[in-house]
Parts: C-alpha cells; sequence; structure tokens
C-alpha cells in the first residue's frame, strides 16, 4: 500500500475559501496511465464538447454528471453517468454508476471529469 505525501492530509484552501486535497491530487495523477487509450480517447470527446458537469466538490471527493451527447462513442457520444473521483488512502479512488459491480475501471466518464478538474 502506498502512502499519501503527508500534504494531502492538509488540505489547502483557495481563494474561495474551498478545501481541495481532491484538486492537488488530480493535478498529480497521469489519466495515461489509469484508463485505456480508447477510454481517454472517448473521454476527451466527452470534456471537449462540454458533457461535464460537477454536482458536489469537496476537499476529498468531486462528483459530476459526464456524458449524456449524441454521436458515436468516438465523438463523445453516451450515455450520462455519475462519476465520483475521490481521495483515498491508496491515492486516486474512482466509481462511475456505469461500470459494471466490482469492475470499476478508469472509463472515459472517468477521464472526462478528472479532464475538466484538471483544466480548470
Ligand atoms: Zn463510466
Amino acid at each position: 500500500m502506498s502512502i499519501l505525501p503527508p500534504d494531502l492530509f492538509f488540505p489547502f484552501r483557495d481563494y474561495n475559501g474551498n478545501m481541495q486535497a481532491i484538486l492537488k491530487l488530480l493535478g498529480k495523477t497521469d489519466i495515461k496511465e489509469l484508463a485505456l487509450p480508447a477510454n481517454i480517447r472517448y473521454g476527451q470527446a466527452i470534456y471537449k464538447r462540454g458533457g461535464v458537469e460537477v454536482i458536489e466538490q469537496t476537499a476529498k471527493y468531486i462528483e459530476g454528471w459526464a456524458g449524456g451527447l449524441n454521436g458515436t462513442s468516438a465523438e463523445g457520444g453516451g450515455q450520462k453517468r455519475r462519476v465520483r473521483l475521490s481521495v483515498t488512502a491508496k491515492g486516486l479512488g474512482w466509481h462511475c454508476a456505469g461500470n459494471p459491480k466490482n469492475h470499476d475501471i478508469f472509463c472515459k466518464h472517468c477521464v472526462a471529469l478528472a479532464l475538466f478538474i484538471q483544466t480548470q
């Protein structure tokens, strides 16, 4: 089990007064190491077409909607799914409501939300 750098246990606040350990962790995360190339492409398409909406953000997690666009998968099309990215003891955690139980891959919805956050 990996241990997070100590600073991640002490979320800092931005100028709005929001704590954002999750933002810091995502900033250090290389999506290419988590997702399959196809899901990276599809997730990029969702993000670029504006198919991401943040529902809730705390210091430890960000939850949002991703998808719900028309067209093919390559164009970013597909169903809208609820995604959560979180700070865990092992690093970045993720969950997409569209993934089968016990098979929580870093899917295109996770990619889209992560890209959205990383570019804020
Ligand atoms: Zn998904």
